[in-house]
């Protein structure tokens, strides 16, 4: 079993709050399962899933047998099916870093290319890595790219379609048994267990709030993984079942939130299925459904219901923006990423300090250019300095700067790639926040990086979001 290496105290297993929360007054908290409740081995899974897709496309003639799962890949990058880049951006939409199959885009030539280009995930063109279940895709498409580009991909094919085909033959592995019939069979290797995830829901539970799993997996999975996950750590006698009001497999989620799916009740163990057009009408097992069923059973309404997912559109920003639930998405790279922002601390202090004095005689070059200009062209007001000193203060100046950057460099350098190598940090696009950050930001009320951290906060807490800050604030 994996215990967090990040001890429960710490700031990076804390609850992060965009929008004041008091969880008393919740009546529901709904699960998601895969990545929510039930963490996995990300590189064991998505290996599983990229050998599984590679094999399919190899049955298709494409030369891809001597390709290995690359794991450097992180939530939050965008895939441009046009150009077959996958591309970092921050909040704005700016593209900040690229990769053409698997070569670094230089910086001129991205800069070229997207100057007049903000991502909108709105269009069909952006494909957003969402969960850990992309990191596969994104893997397999950019190895694919400079097949492709190498004229080695037998058919006739553009980045987009290939990205499609991609996406499809992944879309089925998930569907098909193998890929989760491998899984269900060794648990052991696939789940990163988490002693305290059931003690978090049963102090939840006891304190009055109904619990509700809404998964889009389906019973025969769900019921394995979970009771593998979750029976152990449960108190005597007791299953994951017991744990939860109402459970809804096969959800369709993010449509979950938005169709009228018709709704079936899990009648026996073995998945035996019963239409329910009346609703949910007591506890138990269901499929499919919808929003309103859930709602109707338990009487409550939006606010009263806060609902824990790690997919940031399909479990968070549908559920906020449409039914107006209370939100909360489990990131849990923040505990790699808080710790490694805190052991470099220190070096990030110093580049700030850095970066304050370069900005001091920058300014200074700035008035000095700006006086030259005056005394030529003869105007407005100037220090009373010969032509010759201003230039030669700034000659002075342009030294310093140079000096300067020298030791910025490397400093900036291995600070945009805190916690990962190739691209830097989930939450920061360069000095920015990510296009992620600002997701997450607009769309879950809170953040955490694992369902147990509620353990700390209790079921009682009241959650307040910090003071927003702006460019103008003191000190900033
Ligand atoms: P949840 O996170 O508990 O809602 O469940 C996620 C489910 O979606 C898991 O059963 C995954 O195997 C499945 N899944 C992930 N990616 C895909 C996909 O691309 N197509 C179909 N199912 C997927
Ligand atoms: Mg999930």
């Amino acid at each position: 079993m994996s215990v967090s290496p990040i001890p429960v105290s710490s700031r990076a297993r804390r609850i992060f709050c965009n929008r004041t929360l008091n969880l008393r007054s919740l009546k529901a908290i709904g699960y998601d399962m895969d990545y929510t409740l039930i963490h996995y081995d990300v590189g064991e899974w998505e290996r599983h899933a990229y050998d599984h897709v590679k094999e399919a496309l190899a049955a298709r003639g494409w030369p891809i047998a001597d390709q290995q799962f690359d794991d450097g890949y992180i939530r939050g990058l965008i895939i441009d099916t046009e150009l077959g880049n996958v591309l970092k951006a921050n909040r704005f939409g700016y593209i900040k870093q690229g990769f053409h199959g698997m070569k670094p885009i230089p910086f001129e030539e991205l800069r070229r290319t997207y100057s007049r280009t903000i991502v909108d995930l709105t269009e069909r063109r952006w494909e957003f890595l969402n969960t850990f279940f992309s990191i596969s895709e994104a893997c397999l498409y950019s190895q694919l790219v400079d097949l492709l580009d190498a004229r080695q991909i037998p058919e006739v094919i553009g980045y987009g379609d290939m990205y499609r085909l991609v996406r499809k033959t992944m879309d089925l592995a998930h569907m098909e048994g193998r890929l989760k019939g491998a899984v269900m069979s060794d648990p052991d290797r696939f789940i990163d267990l988490d002693s305290d995830t059931p003690s978090a829901l049963l102090d939840q539970k006891y304190a009055g709030k109904k619990l509700l799993l809404i998964t889009n997996s389906d019973w025969e999975y769900t019921k394995v993984m979970m009771a593998y996950a979750f029976d152990r750590f449960l108190p005597e006698g007791m299953t994951w079942r017991e744990l939860f009001d109402v459970v809804i497999l096969s959800a369709r989620k993010p449509l979950f939130f938005t169709s009228n799916n018709a709704l079936f009740e899990v009648v026996s163990e073995d998945g035996l299925l019963r239409p329910a057009p009346e609703g949910i009408k007591h506890n138990g097992v269901y499929v499919g459904g919808n929003v309103e069923h859930v709602e109707q059973f338990l009487g409550v309404s939006g606010d009263e219901i806060l609902y824990m997912g790690d997919h940031i559109f399909g479990d968070v920003h549908v559920s906020k923006r449409i039914q107006r639930w209370r939100t909360g998405l489990v990131v849990r790279e923040l505990e790699q990423e808080i710790a490694a922002e805190e052991r470099s601390a220190a070096e990030q202090a110093r580049l700030s300090e850095l970066m304050q004095e370069k900005e001091t005689l920058e300014d200074e070059q700035c008035r000095i250019r700006v006086e030259l200009q005056r005394l030529r062209q003869k105007y407005g007001k100037t220090s009373g300095r010969s032509e010759e000193e201003l230039r030669r203060a700034e000659e002075t100046i342009r030294h310093q700067l140079m000096a300067l950057d020298e030791v910025i460099s490397p400093l900036a350098k291995s600070a945009a790639e805190v916690s990962n190598p190739r691209w830097g940090p989930l939450m920061r696009a360069g000095n920015d926040k990510s296009h992620i950050a600002r997701q997450i930001e607009r769309y879950a009320d809170i953040y955490t990086s694992r369902v147990s951290n509620f353990m700390s906060a209790s079921p009682f807490r009241y959650l307040r979001s910090a003071r927003g800050n702006l460019p103008h604030d003191p000190g900033r």
